[in-house]
């Protein structure tokens, strides 16, 4: 019979707590702290690569597989998870529980280069007084200090359990407040509330309150998850700011279009645009969207005769402008063209190609 390490207790139940309070559940790697990894199915599965779920047969099944994407309230899943993986990390998906995460980070990186324009993206501190000077901002916490006292007014924190986010302390000193989020759901993070503050919302998550791993516990100092707070007005107008409006849309593409080039490629030019603008309106199902867009062209590009480096980087961009982040977008990108190649399609009937 086998010795369950208390930490490996601890998380089972930690897990089996917050859940049972409807927090979304999943298992992280103790080693890594990353999703545990996918199956060789879901690996070799093209619509699972390009995120779009449609063909798992994991997520159903109960599999953790797609890590986030596979949060869950259910006691019986999860306790299977846990015998699996007894001392994994239990994380929380922020959107799925109703929750928003403010990640403030307390790395020892060099302060920005621009103060004035990184530290609080979108507020020109040129304007403003920043009390004590740029140099007394060292990390997110005192980013978001200083956020609260321009944006917040003089009591920029009420009193109260009304307001209380469950705030922990991370073992490298940086802190996570979860608050619950507004009743419209907030898109995923789309980039960062200031230097060294990261908005977890959607699909994005956190490592859960209470949870111990190798660097240290991730300790709650105040609130409970019980009852996580609403967000002071002036921070839910903050992070609306940041995590609400879409990104510009991208340039045009660079397959030219120029007079005497090929209808083929022009055919494919209108198929990018067409599949560009399509994107930037999506909320959910982004990365499918974008995989099937670069599948499609993927499949296009021998009878038009161009390369994937021809349409790269302008889906890229597509998938920058709807919202996904460079990395995600690359990945997609990549895969799902060498994907569509392998699967060349024929003339398009519409295509009016000599
Ligand atoms: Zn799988
Ligand atoms: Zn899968």
């Amino acid at each position: 019979m086998g010795v369950t390490s208390p930490t490996a207790v601890r998380h089972v139940q930690l897990a089996l707590d917050l859940a049972a309070l409807g927090w979304h559940v999943f298992p992280l790697s103790p080693s890594n702290k990353r999703p545990l990894a996918n199956c060789l199915d879901c690996q070799n599965n093209p619509h699972c690569a390009a995120d779009d779920y449609t063909g798992c047969i994991c997520l159903p099944d109960g599999q953790w597989c797609h890590g986030v994407r596979a949060a869950t309230t259910d006691p019986t899943r999860i306790t299977t998870w846990w015998r699996r993986v007894p001392d994994a990390v239990p994380a929380v998906a922020a959107g799925p529980s109703g929750l928003v995460l403010i990640d403030l980070d307390t790395h020892a990186t060099r302060p920005p280069r621009d103060p004035a324009a990184e530290l609080l993206p979108g507020i020109d501190l040129a304007e403003e007084q920043v009390p004590g000077g740029y140099g007394s901002v060292r990390n997110g916490i005192d980013a978001m200090h200083l956020l609260a006292r321009l944006r917040g007014g003089h009591h920029p924190w009420p009193a109260g359990p009304d307001h209380q986010p469950v705030s922990v302390r991370t073992p490298s000193g940086g802190r996570h407040l979860w608050y619950r989020a507004p009743d419209d759901h907030l898109h995923q993070a789309l980039s960062a509330l200031g230097w060294q503050i990261d908005i977890k919302a959607g699909w994005s998550y956190g490592i859960a309150p209470g949870a111990v791993t190798r660097a240290g516990t991730y300790a709650v100092h105040a609130g409970t998850p019980h009852a996580p707070g609403r967000m002071p007005d002036w921070l839910e107008r903050e992070v609306r700011r940041v995590a609400g409006p879409k990104p510009a849309p991208p340039p045009a593409p660079v397959v030219p279009a120029a007079p005497g080039q090929s209808n083929a490629a022009g055919y494919v030019r209108a198929v990018l645009d067409n599949g560009t603008a399509e994107l930037a309106s999506l909320t959910d199902g982004r990365k499918a969207a974008l995989g099937a867009l670069a599948y499609k062209i993927g499949g296009l590009l021998p009878w038009a005769d161009l390369t994937p480096a021809d349409v790269e980087d302008h889906l890229v961009r597509a998938g920058l402008a709807s919202g996904l982040i460079y990395r995600d977008a690359r990945r997609i990108v990549q895969r799902s063209l060498t994907n569509g190649l392998a699967q060349p399609l024929p003339a398009p009937r519409d295509s009016h190609a000599t």
